[in-house]
Order: structure tokens, then sequence, then C-alpha cells
């Protein structure tokens, strides 16, 4: 350690999550590759992400639509990635949209991908998301079932607006670290036959998995993308929507 990052500062936290992602690379199939770190910044206001801006972060992730049209809008002047990572209901797809979005995480039903592309091709534009699976069988989890997501990816491949980049999963709420691992390798499983697959329109680059407790496992499992808030931020005060709180 070199003890220049005062413990407990976002800067602090941030360096010290990238060693620990650099730690589980290396115990990963694939080490060299890049594992891009989102600070879920729901629920803390734009000041903090300002700091974490000043720390060096650079993409941030909110799960209710309300609020990340609301720090976007004042933090638009700053160079940064917007990440829609919550459940995402079709009245609200407008009004997302006017935020410049790097991936939306959570498409996971045919209706929401529907209203996307509607919503899309009024504005003339293509966006790129992930779909969301729930590995965890967890009824109060978002997500569609394992068994059906291929056929989903599938059927979002049709609209033309919508760019699938990947895989997106919540691990299970849960202490054994065993069954958050088969989680994550459950998707990574799902991503490899959506890649055989061939389908015409979709990409599988990214699997969006892990979060405070379990980003650890989740690197050694294959993530390139990892969302991480309460390791970054400190405790959040207020909960997240149900299914979305950790
Ligand atoms: C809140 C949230 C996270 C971050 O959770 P922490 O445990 O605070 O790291 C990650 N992903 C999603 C979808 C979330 O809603």
């Amino acid at each position: 350690m070199e003890g220049t990052e005062e413990f407990g500062s976002i800067k602090g936290n941030a360096a010290d999550i990238k060693r620990r992602i650099s730690v589980a690379l290396l115990r990963s199939a694939d080490p060299a590759r890049d594992v891009k770190l989102i600070a879920v910044s729901k629920t803390f206001p734009a000041v903090r992400i300002a700091e974490a801006m000043d720390a060096g972060l650079l993409r941030f992730g909110e799960n209710r639509v309300q609020e990340i049209v609301s720090k976007y809008d004042q933090l638009k002047r700053r160079k940064a990635e917007w990440h829609f990572i919550g459940h995402l209901q079709t009245n609200k797809v407008k009004k997302l949209l006017d935020v410049p979005t790097r991936y939306i995480h959570s498409v996971d039903r045919l209706e929401l991908g529907t209203e996307l592309e509607r919503q899309l091709q009024k504005r003339s534009e293509q966006r790129d998301v992930l779909v969301e699976v729930n590995t965890s069988g967890e009824s109060s989890k978002s997500g569609v079932e394992p068994e059906k997501a291929v056929e989903l990816v599938r059927m979002l491949s049709e609209f033309t607006t919508l760019r699938i980049k990947g895989l997106m999963t919540i691990g299970a709420l849960t202490d054994d670290k065993d069954v958050t691992r088969r989680c994550f390798a459950r998707l990574r499983e799902i991503f490899s036959r959506v890649k055989e697959e061939g389908i015409e329109n979709v990409e599988m680059l990214e699997l969006s998995m892990g979060m405070s407790g379990d980003f650890e496992i989740a690197v050694e499992e294959g993530a390139t993308i990892i969302r991480v808030g309460t390791a970054i931020f400190g405790t959040r005060r207020l909960p997240g929507p149900e299914g979305n709180a950790s």
C-alpha cells in the first residue's frame, strides 16, 4: 500500500477496487482483458458524482429514470459515461432517451424493446443495450429467465435501432459464494450460446455482472463491466426501488 490515498475517500475506495479487480483478473480465464468500473451513484447527489469525477471516475450508473435525467442535466458539461442499470418501465423510455446513455443494461422483455424501437425511430437514433437475465431465480429480480434469454435476444435483434452488445445480471442475494458464482457462470454460458448462434445485429462484447459484495467473483467468471456503489460512495441512506436495492 502506498498510503497516499485517504481511507474511505472516493479516490481511495476506487483505487482499492481497481487493485482488487487486478488481483481477481489473475485468477480468471482471460487476465489481459479490460474490466470497466461503473460507479453506481444512485441516491447520492450530483456534488458527490462531481467529486468522483474529480477522483478520475468516468462511468456512472443510475437505476431510476428521474434521477439519471436530473443528474445528467446537472453534470452534462463534464466528460462521463452514463449507464442505466435499473428496471425500466415502458412509460419512462421516452424520458430516459434524453440522456445519451452508453448502455441501457436492463432490456428484459419484448414489450420494452418495442417501445425503445418506437421512441428511437422518432429520434432517428440507435442505442447500445444489454439484455438482463435473471440468473438467481429470485422472483423480486428483473430479467428474462435464462431458458428464454436466447429467444429474447433473437426477437430484439429485429429492432434496427437497438444494438445488442452483451448481457447483464444481478447475482443472488446470498453469502454463499458458490451460489453467486453459479449465477455469473450461468450468464457467461448464455453469452457463449448467443455468440455461437451468430445472430445478425447482435454482438456479445460485454458481461455486466458483479456489485460491491461480489465483484471479485464476477471478474473471475468473466465480467467486462462491474457495477459498484456502496464500496465507492459508502452506505446509501435511501433504499433503491424494490428488486434493485442491495
Ligand atoms: C445498486 C445497484 C448496484 C450497486 O450495488 P452495491 O451493492 O451498492 O455495489 C449494482 N447494480 C444494480 C443493478 C444496482 O441497482
